[in-house]
């Protein structure tokens, strides 16, 4: 490519950069962050405010990523969390207009979905989002610049521009924050399939969809098309979905997704897919054969370093192509950074805010701080949605020195007594027996995320089971069950295997 290279690092106002004589070295910027996503932004915007001077680099805008495409706002902003969610509330309704009839509401009239108009709605709010974004960066004075970011030095950084031109900025410390980037399962025809960035811009809502996987965004967007009215078959290798999760609520989550219309294919993979007149033809190790308008592969999300020349200039990656970072986000390079998806610490967007609020900190604030990785509450949005806090009765039962305590609590919510649908609420709290200390929550149900998230603060305080029996419920509500669980469902003594009491 005929790109003109200018060095455009404006040599230090007295070029004293790179002086050997021991004198302090000057940069264009104490930091440079490429990435715009919630990490990046994050960071740049704190570390400005304490006083750096930050320059941020990101792809331009398109909801479909690619390698040199992206957007101010990331992943979560422009293909992941919110439009997803977006599209979480659109399929809700449909559900939602079932059971009103049973509330007396007399829905004669035909009820149509129009697909293209929520699309439509989406983009413009994630297009409204990404220039707040932008504005957010501008009012903390850092510097925006509109290309593909690479770090060619422990101090310096290219940025290859739309025009493929390529400047290079010396900067005191560098931070990657480039996120991840969906993963295809390699079988024949998986050209054929979308990923969750393509599945949350399609043209068309299919009428049959399949999805390949069963993680967060397999179940999410099973939901999502089931709702709006599509058949779906969840194809995924292991007994379970949600691998990682707790049993019981993984188990309560596959039967609610049943429970909802969806076809649950467990231990089968998706050996081929063909392109026929009629659809794709999606293949399956157990033989079957099956017609679907839209096939999702969603395996996973790799880390995204391909292109930022990392290990050409010394920076450590694990094996999935993850940059290596110790507890302060520092890789083995002390100039070079990194937060976020990149990482592959804990793969979500409130911990990548976390790691950059602790990174301007450590960096700026003169303050070392690391992030705390644990009680991080998550939540999947699946209809009804999964939202858990701390440990799963599994991890506890392999971490714990003492005997576990588990109380569940499974009840009909009161929307359903009335609409009839068939849905249990499960809630689960999992407690040492020794401190009474409260180790895992999860719930699974209609506004679960919205109550976890009070319960995570009640973990990360340290909170005793007593305390959670001496806290009165809000009536009638389903979040008061957590203070209401009062007779243990089992305890597993140290070193044993569970017992139903
Ligand atoms: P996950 O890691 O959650 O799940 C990946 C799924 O793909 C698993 O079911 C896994 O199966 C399966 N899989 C992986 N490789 C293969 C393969 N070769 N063949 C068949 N199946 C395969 O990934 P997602 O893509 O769902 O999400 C990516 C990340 O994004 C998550 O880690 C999550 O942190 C984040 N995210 C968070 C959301 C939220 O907070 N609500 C929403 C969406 C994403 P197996 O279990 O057998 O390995």
């Amino acid at each position: 490519m005929c790109s003109i290279i200018i060095m455009a690092r404006k040599m230090l106002i007295d070029g004293k950069l790179g002086n050997p004589n021991g004198e302090e070295i000057h940069y264009d910027f104490d930091l440079f962050v490429i990435g715009a996503g919630s990490g990046g932004v994050r960071a740049s915007r704190f570390s400005a405010q304490y006083g750096a001077k930050v320059g941020i680099c990101e792809l331009p805008f398109h909801p479909i990523s690619s390698e040199v495409i992206g957007g101010v706002g990331g992943t979560c902003v422009i293909r992941g969390c919110v439009p997803k969610k977006i599209l979480v509330y659109g399929a809700s309704f449909g559900p939602e207009l079932q059971d009103a009839r049973s509330y007396g509401w007399e829905l004669n009239e035909r009820i149509d979905f129009d697909w293209k108009k929520l699309l439509q709605k989406k983009t413009e709010e994630i297009v409204r989002l990404t220039g707040i974004y932008k504005r957010l960066l501008a009012n903390a004075g850092v510097k925006l610049f509109e290309g593909e970011g690479r770090v060619v030095g422990p101090n310096e950084v290219e940025v290859v521009q739309l025009d493929g031109t390529k400047i290079s900025y010396s900067a005191k410390n560098i931070l990657i924050a480039t996120g991840s980037r969906a993963q295809r399962v390699a079988i024949p025809g998986q050209e054929l399939a979308i990923t969750s960035d393509e599945a949350l811009s399609l043209e068309e809502l299919p009428k049959r969809a399949v999805v390949f996987g069963a993680g967060y965004i397999a179940v999410e967007f099973a939901s999502i098309w089931r709702g709006m009215g599509a058949t779906v078959d969840l194809f995924f290798r292991k007994e379970l979905p949600l691998r990682g999760f707790d049993d019981e609520m993984r188990a309560v989550v596959a039967r609610n997704l049943e429970g909802r219309g969806i076809k649950l294919h467990p231990t089968t993979n998706l050996t081929e897919l063909v392109r026929t007149e009629n659809g794709i033809k999606v293949c399956t190790d157990h033989g079957e054969e099956l017609m679907a308008d839209v096939v999702l592969f969603a395996t996973g999300r790799a880390p995204n370093t391909k292109r930022l020349n990392l290990e050409a200039v010394g920076v450590e990656l694990d094996k999935i192509g993850a940059v290596k970072v110790d507890e302060y986000s520092r890789t083995n390079l002390p100039t070079v950074w990194a937060i976020g998806d990149v990482t592959n610490r804990m793969n979500l967007t409130p911990v990548a805010l976390m790691e950059g609020s602790c990174f301007a900190k450590t960096v700026f604030g003169g303050e070392p701080t690391k992030p705390d990785h644990t009680n991080v509450p998550c939540a999947v949005f699946c209809i009804p949605p999964l939202s858990v806090v701390g440990l799963s009765e599994e991890q506890a039962i392999e971490q714990a020195n003492g005997d576990i305590l588990v109380f569940t609590s499974t009840f009909n919510a009161m929307k359903n007594t009335i609409s009839g649908r068939q849905e249990k609420t499960f809630m689960k709290l999992v407690v040492d027996a020794e401190t009474d200390k409260v180790l895992g929550a999860s719930m699974c149900g209609p506004d679960a995320p919205e109550i976890m998230q009070g319960i995570a603060i009640a973990l990360k305080c340290g909170a005793t089971k007593a305390q959670f029996d001496s806290t009165v419920g809000i009536h009638p509500s389903a979040a008061e069950e957590f203070v209401t669980m009062r007779s243990i469902t089992r305890r597993i003594a140290a070193g044993k295997p569970k017992t139903n009491l």
